[in-house]
């Protein structure tokens, strides 16, 4: 069934406005509306009951202009064709924001991985991996976790790579566990970037964390790193959520408190009540907030709830969450949005640090990573925020200009083949 929103439709429409804004010609900037290859798999899997089930993956390179393709891998039942697009066209934005020397990439698998026992998963993801093996390499295209896949799952994605060539090689790909060649500070490095970029805008408002009221949508490792560190930084955290619905507290929830529930268990469906109110998802992105985090799928803020948003700033830290239409409501409204591209670039940051510590063997202290990140993140939000005040444009146009220049740069200065 087609989605209502088409997120690549969407990447497409906020690339022509950023253009337009910047000046390109078409000819300038349309190899971008376009991912340079897209690898769609049949993955046959014997599951635990003996049958045969077959799952539909994705690989999508959209851009290698400025360096190897890089970005994650979805394990979800709605992952189709054109959001896998979508996320590979994101990350070459991101990586050109930010500045590091990738393209952008994403992968997929159509499953709800809740439904598979440990042993499906690991034979799912091995059979992925097998399928897209000719695509992947540290010096090719780097996968990373995104949406339901974890630490574990990146080392098997290493384990499977390596077995085929003979050795270990575990700059193939990132967010792996520390043991098999993970950095130090990986884990935490989207939720960091989202803290960062919450810190600056407030910054550059006259204010601080102290005290701001934030609600965060999706408790992941995005969403409950973010929540724990803002609350570190002085912010009272009064609502979050998770696909199971959310919990309120007027005077701001003990996060630390809640951290080891979500850490064993990874949802809140099962939080014994306590000093909270349950609330609804829609409910979660209502409320009367400073900042909104948006932690968990696209199109989660679209033109049928963006008048009702009560949060005066958001901060970005899923990819997508915002449709355009609701972009001009939100903008309309005075309502300062730091977009994905550059809320949400932490991680990829420190997949970056951790790539190249793999292809030097070599290991960074995490205090090194934490502040090589925050050096990175400050430089690109002072990019975007120049962009968007010389333009009197919004912080997305800003980031998308900044991503487009270097993006257009490195097509001019290579040309097209042959
Ligand atoms: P995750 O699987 O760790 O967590 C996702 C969270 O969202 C879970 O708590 C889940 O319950 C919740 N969720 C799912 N559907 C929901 C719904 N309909 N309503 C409310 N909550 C819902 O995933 P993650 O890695 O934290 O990724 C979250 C977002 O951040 C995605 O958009 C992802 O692309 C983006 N992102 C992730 C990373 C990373 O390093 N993991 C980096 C950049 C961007």
């Amino acid at each position: 069934m087609p989605r209502k929103h088409n997120p690549y439709e969407n990447y497409k429409a906020v690339l022509d406005k950023a253009a337009e804004l910047l000046g390109l010609a078409q000819n300038d900037y349309i190899i971008l509306k376009y991912p340079e290859r897209t690898l769609k798999v049949s993955l046959p899997i014997r599951m635990d009951n003996g049958d045969v089930r077959v799952f539909e993956g994705y690989r999508v390179q959209h851009s290698s202009s400025r360096g190897p393709c890089k970005g994650g891998i979805r394990y979800h039942q709605d992952v189709d064709e054109d959001e896998v697009k979508a996320l590979a066209a994101w990350m070459t934005m991101k990586c050109a924001v930010v500045n590091i020397p990738y393209g952008g990439a994403k992968g997929g698998i159509q499953v709800n991985p809740r439904e598979l026992s440990k042993g499906e998963l690991e034979r799912l993801t091995r059979r992925f991996v097998s399928m897209i093996l000719p695509l992947i390499g540290p010096e090719r295209d780097i996968p990373a976790p995104d949406v339901n896949t974890t630490p574990e799952i990146m080392g098997w994605i290493m384990d499977t790579y390596s077995m085929q060539k003979g050795y270990a090689v575990p700059g193939v790909v990132t967010g792996k566990p520390i043991e098999v060649g993970g950095s130090l500070g990986r884990s935490e490095a989207t939720g960091r970037g989202v803290t960062i970029c919450a810190r600056l805008l407030m910054q550059k408002l006259g204010r601080t964390l102290e005290g701001a009221r934030v609600a965060v949508q999706g408790m992941g490792n995005v969403g409950s790193v973010a929540a724990a560190l803002m609350h570190g930084e002085g912010a009272k955290i009064v609502a979050i959520s998770d696909v199971s619905g959310g919990i309120y507290s007027e005077k701001g929830l003990p996060i630390d408190e809640l951290r080891p529930h979500f850490a064993a268990r990874r949802t809140l469906a099962e939080l014994p009540d306590g000093d909270f109110v349950r609330i609804s998802n829609e409910e979660l992105l209502t409320c009367d907030v400073d900042i909104l985090v948006p932690a968990a799928l696209e199109n989660t803020i679209s033109k049928s709830n963006a008048p009702s948003v009560r949060a005066k700033y958001i901060v970005e830290g899923a990819n997508g969450p915002i449709t355009p239409a609701a972009d001009d409501i939100l903008d309309a409204r005075g309502v300062t949005v730091v977009p994905d591209i550059l809320a949400n670039a932490g991680g990829v940051v420190v997949s970056y640090f951790e790539w190249v510590q793999n292809l030097q063997s070599f290991r960074w202290e995490e205090d090194y990573v934490n502040d090589m990140l925050e050096r990175t993140m400050a430089r690109a939000f002072e990019e975007v925020w120049a962009l968007a005040q010389e333009k009197n444009a919004s912080l997305r146009m800003g980031a998308y200009m900044s991503a487009l220049k270097r993006v257009v740069g490195a097509k001019k200065l290579r040309g097209i083949f042959p």
